[in-house]
C-alpha cells in the first residue's frame, strides 16, 4: 500500500497540499457536509495529525464506477485527500498484489485492525444458489462480506449496488443480487446509493467517523440524512419552469432546448431523495443527467431506478411550495406597466419623506432647538 500513500501528506507541498491547506480544505469539506464548525474543527485537526482508520474496500457485482467517479475529482483532488484520511489497506482495483499476496493482505488489516476497521462494499451480492454467482479467492461475495463486515467497527455500502442491489438486481434478477443491508441483518450498514455515488459524500462520512467516531444521522433506509434528506425536485434548478408548466414535451423540441421541466420526459426528481443538484460530480456545473438535458432517473431509490420505466412520470412525494399555492387567476387583473410606475414613485416619495425628516432630526440633536411637536409627525 506504500504506492497509495505516497499521494499528498499533511506535512509537505510535495505532490499535495502544505499542512495549512490541508486543514482548511478539510474543515471546509467537513462542513460543507453538515458538521458544525467546531466538529470540522476536530476532524481537520485529527487528520493532520494522522489518525487513520484502516479501510478494507470489497468489490462485487459492479462496474467500479463508485471508485472510478472517487479518483477523477478535483479541486481539491479527493482521492488524495482520502488516501490521507485513512489506510487503504485492500482495495482490488487499486493495489497492486494479486493473488495470495493480495489474500494476505486482506488477512492481514483485518488481524491488525480487528473491531476498528471500516468495511466498505461496492456492487451487489448475488444470493442464488449459495451465491456462487460471484467468487474471490475461492470463496462468494455472500461469504466474503459476511466474514469482514462481522470484526468492522462500521460498514458502508458505497453505490446503489452495494446498497440496494442496483442494475445486477434488475428484473428477473437471475443472481439473486442484493445490497449489504438485506445480508447483513445484525450489522448497521451505512448506505450511500447513487450510480455512481456521490465522493463527497463518501469523505463526508468518513471524515465524521474518522474524527469523532460517530455516524451522521441517517433516514430508515440507512442514507446520511445531509446527502439525502430532500429531493431532487426540491433543490432543482429548472423548478421555476415546473412551477411555471413550462415542460419539454419531447428531446429536442423548443422547450428541451430553453432548460425547461423534465417531468413529462419521465423525470424521477420529484420521488428521488439526492443533493445531485447542490453537489455536483467532478466539481463541474451541470455534470449531473438533468443538468445535461435528461431527466433523473431515481438512482438513489430502490423503487425507483431500473424499476420504474425510464420516461414513464411518478407521483409527486413530497409537494412543497411554490407549487401548492392557488393558482393566479387572470380574471383578478394584470398589473400594468403605468401601475408600478405609480406605486414606484409613491414608494420613492415616501423613503424620500423618510430620508428628509431623518436628516431634519439629525440636524436638530446636533445643536438646533427642537421646534414644537408636530400633531401630524407623532400621532402614530
Ligand atoms: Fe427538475 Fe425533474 Fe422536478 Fe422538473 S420534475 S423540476 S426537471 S426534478
Amino acid at each position: 500500500m506504500d504506492d497509495l500513500r505516497s499521494f499528498a501528506s499533511p506535512d509537505t507541498a510535495e505532490g499535495g497540499l502544505d499542512r495549512r491547506s490541508f486543514v482548511k480544505v478539510i474543515t471546509m469539506a467537513a462542513a460543507a457536509v453538515g458538521l458544525n464548525a467546531s466538529a470540522a474543527a476536530r476532524v481537520a485537526e485529527a487528520a493532520a495529525a494522522g489518525v487513520k482508520p484502516s479501510v478494507i474496500w470489497l468489490h462485487f457485482q459492479e462496474c467500479t464506477g463508485c471508485t472510478e467517479s472517487l479518483l477523477r475529482t478535483s479541486h481539491p483532488d479527493i482521492a488524495k485527500l482520502i488516501l490521507d484520511l485513512v489506510s487503504l489497506d485492500y482495495h482490488e482495483t487499486l493495489m497492486a498484489a494479486s493473488g495470495n499476496q493480495a489474500e494476505d493482505a486482506l488477512h492481514a488489516a483485518m488481524k491488525a485492525n480487528e473491531g476498528k476497521y471500516i468495511c466498505v462494499v461496492e456492487g451487489a451480492i448475488p444470493t442464488r444458489d449459495d451465491g456462487i454467482y460471484c467468487m474471490i479467492g475461492g470463496k462468494t461475495a455472500l461469504q466474503l462480506v459476511e466474514e469482514v463486515a462481522d470484526k468492522a467497527a462500521a460498514v458502508i455500502a458505497i453505490g446503489s449496488c452495494a446498497s440496494w442491489g442496483g442494475i445486477p438486481s434488475a428484473d428477473p434478477n437471475p443472481t439473486g443480487a442484493t445490497g449489504a443491508p438485506t445480508v447483513l441483518k445484525d450489522k448497521a450498514v451505512v448506505t450511500l446509493p447513487g450510480c455512481p455515488a456521490n465522493p463527497y459524500i463518501f469523505l463526508g462520512t468518513a471524515l465524521q467517523f474518522v474524527a469523532l467516531g460517530t455516524l451522521p444521522a441517517l433516514d430508515d433506509k440507512g442514507r446520511p440524512m445531509f446527502a439525502y434528506g430532500r429531493t431532487i425536485h426540491e433543490h432543482c434548478p429548472r423548478r421555476a419552469h415546473f412551477d411555471a408548466g413550462r415542460f419539454v414535451q419531447q428531446f429536442g423540441d423548443e422547450g428541451h432546448r430553453q432548460g425547461w421541466c423534465l417531468y413529462k420526459t419521465g423525470c424521477k426528481g420529484p420521488a428521488t431523495h439526492a443533493s445531485c443538484s447542490t453537489l455536483q460530480f467532478g466539481e463541474t456545473v451541470d455534470a449531473w443527467p438533468i443538468g445535461l438535458g435528461h431527466p433523473c432517473f431515481g438512482c438513489t431509490e430502490q423503487k425507483v431506478a431500473f424499476r420504474v420505466p425510464l420516461h414513464d412520470t411518478v407521483e409527486i412525494d413530497r409537494p412543497t411550495p411554490p407549487d401548492t399555492y392557488p393558482p393566479i387567476e387572470a380574471s383578478q387583473g394584470k398589473v400594468g406597466a403605468v401601475a408600478t410606475g405609480l406605486t414606484g414613485l409613491v414608494v420613492g416619495g415616501a423613503l424620500g419623506a423618510g430620508y428628509r425628516f431623518a436628516k431634519k432630526l439629525s440636524a436638530e440633536n446636533e445643536g438646533d432647538p427642537p421646534p414644537p411637536p408636530d400633531d401630524k409627525e407623532v400621532t402614530s
